[in-house]
């Protein structure tokens, strides 16, 4: 299932599909190999508009539709998941924004930060709560004109270069998950906040992760919505942050599967190029099939993002079902070029590094069916 995209859409996804070729592509496996952080790539991304797609128009946004904005981030996860995942982090930080926060607030961030390169982080993950966040132990206690934000996030993509942080704590330590709020924070020039070194990762390697120590003052202005609403936003975020994993994994199982055909057809062995052989034959049909049922299941829930309904089963298969399938399509890719596959001089090694992580983060595959189940049995 591809859908139909607007015309402009259509032009939007056709200059991404270029710019991920000629400029992301290229510096893919360095970016992996050095290390490098993907914000080389975030003045670029900021021209073309890429870090506002995920806005509407009246933010500064490109007011792309969740389905062009699905095709939008396989292109650019196909081409450098490094650069995706920091993309990815980066609208975590806006969309609880976009989907939390008063009018004055969304006026003051999101055109900054889709239009003039002002990196954004999200800020959830504890070391004592990470599959539950409501164990959160950050909290926010109120002072003069604001609060003061006491805790400790790990895992947080970005937030070494972000010019604002969401962060998630509690303001009412006894009232469970309905006790938390989110605040906007500028990590740059606030003081009593510090921010640890990259975590070194098995892959995502220029999607850089890490630790945050704060103890700071937060302006009451700065605090997102009401008191006690933080954690509904942060699953409706998360709603929207499970389709583009998705994304991120699809397009790279794409990239894996285009490889493998690519490489059938060339290498031979016993004079017979190895396409020949039947059972490499089954195994790219079931990749492609794979693929296929992916998308559908993400395009579906691609579909309802932006309609004000809940989509958080729909959220769920497709997270569940791309992050799981795109690792058999990558391992399967990789088989098929035998030795050569292991070795660096080929990306399926790092397309298997990359996407071991979309099983885990923004709620493993466990917490996915956690939250399929729960549904069904409602
Ligand atoms: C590269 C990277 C980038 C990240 N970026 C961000 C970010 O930008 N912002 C942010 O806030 N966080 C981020 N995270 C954190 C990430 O979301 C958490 O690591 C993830 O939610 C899992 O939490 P945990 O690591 O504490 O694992 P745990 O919660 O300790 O889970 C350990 C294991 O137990 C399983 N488990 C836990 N609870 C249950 C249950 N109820 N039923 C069955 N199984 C269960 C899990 O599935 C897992 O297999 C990032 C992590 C990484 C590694």
């Amino acid at each position: 299932m591809t859908p139909t995209f607007r015309d402009d859409e259509a032009m939007i996804i056709d200059q991404i599909a270029r710019f991920a070729e000629k400029t992301l592509a290229p510096q893919a496996a360095r970016i992996d190999e050095e290390g490098q952080f993907a914000t080389i790539h975030l003045d670029a991304l900021a021209e073309m508009g890429i870090l506002g797609m995920n806005l509407p128009e009246e933010y500064g946004g490109v007011g792309l539709s969740g389905p062009a904005l699905y095709r939008a981030v396989e292109l650019i996860a196909g081409a450098c998941g490094s650069t995706a995942s920091m993309l990815t982090a980066h609208f975590l930080a806006t969309d609880s924004l976009l989907l939390g926060g008063d009018e004055a607030l969304k006026k003051r961030y999101l055109p900054a930060a889709a239009e003039r390169r002002m990196l954004g982080a999200f800020a959830l993950t504890e070391p004592e709560a990470g599959s539950n966040p409501a164990d959160m132990r950050s909290h926010a206690v109120a002072e003069d004109g604001g609060y003061r934000l006491k805790g400790s996030k790990c895992f947080i993509s970005n937030a070494g270069a972000a010019d604002f942080l969401v962060v998630y704590a509690k303001t009412d330590r006894s009232a469970g998950a309905r006790g938390v709020s989110a605040f906007v924070v500028e990590p740059k020039t606030t003081e009593g906040i510090e921010i640890g070194p990259n975590e070194k990762t098995m892959g995502l390697r220029g999607g850089h992760v890490f630790s945050l120590s704060l103890d700071c003052h937060v302006p009451a202005e700065n605090l997102l919505g009401a008191e006690g609403t933080g954690f509904r936003t942060a699953m409706k975020v998360l709603d929207n942050g499970r389709i583009e994993v998705a994304a991120q994994a699809t397009g790279i199982a794409e990239a894996a599967l285009e490889a493998a055909v690519a490489y059938a057809k060339e290498r031979k062995v016993g004079g017979h190029a190895i396409a020949d052989f039947q059972g490499l034959q089954w195994m790219l049909a079931d990749m492609a099939t794979d693929l296929a049922a992916a998308r559908a299941l993400a395009y579906q829930a691609a579909e309802k993002r932006g309609t004000g309904q809940r989509y958080s089963r729909e959220s769920a298969f497709a997270k569940l079902y791309a992050s799981e399938a795109a690792w058999r399509i990558a391992d399967r890719a990789l088989q098929i070029h035998g030795g050569y596959g292991y070795t660096c001089d080929f990306p399926l090694e790092r397309y298997l590094r990359d996407l071991r992580i979309f099983r885990i983060y923004e709620g493993s595959s466990e917490i996915q069916r956690t939250i399929i189940a729960r549904d069904l049995l409602s």
